[in-house]
């Protein structure tokens, strides 16, 4: 079993106006095998905690831990990390002009693995996750998210998802800009990499609607850059009701 602790994490960005602080004190344990949702407000600081977690440059950690089975993620390079079996699904997945999916899917499991994958059932089982997916076989030969729809973008992270095997996924609202086909089948996906390696999730959303598809074991509602409440499944049901108000700081609007 694997463990991705989060301890009292601050984390600020470099702005024109000045030193920005976005997380205040974020604090977290997810195991394997656990889905956890992470919902909250927009501006939030949501998607900071993931790119933190993943090793973005912008996001400057002041103060706090993140340890996966006690390792110190935070001094990891983002391969390290990715090494160490931490996968991030960005909330806006980057378009690599020149580098075909298949090139870059190929070099990412040999980077994860620290060996090659031997390339008749790679091709095998690359072929069969893409089919899954729903995904036309000529993406494998397109740069990778070059021009790929939204849907598309998000197929394609759930396409490494499934084959790299991390211990820990992190989901960047990959929920959003999805109808609900694609929405099915992107969730199936998240739930075959559950089912088959005991994959710990941290689903960040705005929305209950992916709930439907994954079920959380936990739900958290996040805050002005820290964890306001912790609950069961219900707590989502809750939120759909209620909406963020009531969780937002002092003299903020809601969306
Ligand atoms: P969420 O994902 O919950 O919507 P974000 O983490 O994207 O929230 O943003 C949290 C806050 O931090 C917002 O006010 C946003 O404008 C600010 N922020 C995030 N990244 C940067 C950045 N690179 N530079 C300046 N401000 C940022
Ligand atoms: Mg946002
Ligand atoms: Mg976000």
């Amino acid at each position: 079993m694997s463990t991705l602790e989060i301890k009292d994490l601050h984390v600020s960005v470099e702005t024109k106006e000045g030193r920005k602080q976005i997380l205040k004190g974020a604090t977290l344990t997810i195991n394997s095998g656990e889905t956890h949702a992470i919902m909250g407000p927009n501006g939030s600081g949501k998607s900071t905690l993931a790119y933190t977690l993943a090793g973005h440059p912008k996001y400057l950690v002041d103060s706090g831990q993140a340890l996966l089975d006690g390792e110190d993620l935070l001094k990891m390079t983002p391969d390290e990390r990715a090494k160490a079996g931490l996968f991030l699904a960005m909330q806006y997945p980057v378009e690599v002009s020149g580098v075909s999916m298949t090139n870059f899917l190929r070099t990412a499991k040999t980077e994860v693995d620290g060996k090659a994958p031997a390339i008749r059932t790679w091709t095998k089982e690359l072929n069969e996750a893409m089919k899954r997916l729903r995904m036309d076989p000529k993406f494998a030969q397109r740069s990778v998210n070059e021009g790929f729809s939204g849907g598309e973008k998000k197929r394609a992270e759930v396409l490494q998802l499934e084959l790299l095997k991390p211990k820990f996924a992190i989901l960047d609202e990959t929920d959003s800009g999805l109808d609900v086909d694609a929405l099915r089948i992107v969730s199936e996906g998240v739930n075959r990499a559950k089912g088959s390696t005991g994959l710990g999730i941290m689903m960040v959303t705005h929305y209950t609607r992916i709930l439907k598809y994954i079920k959380p074991d936990i739900v958290h509602v996040f805050s002005d850059g820290r964890f306001v409440k912790t609950g069961g499944p219900e707590l989502a049901d809750e939120l759909e009701e209620t909406g963020y108000d009531q969780y937002l700081p002092e003299g903020s609007d809601s969306e």
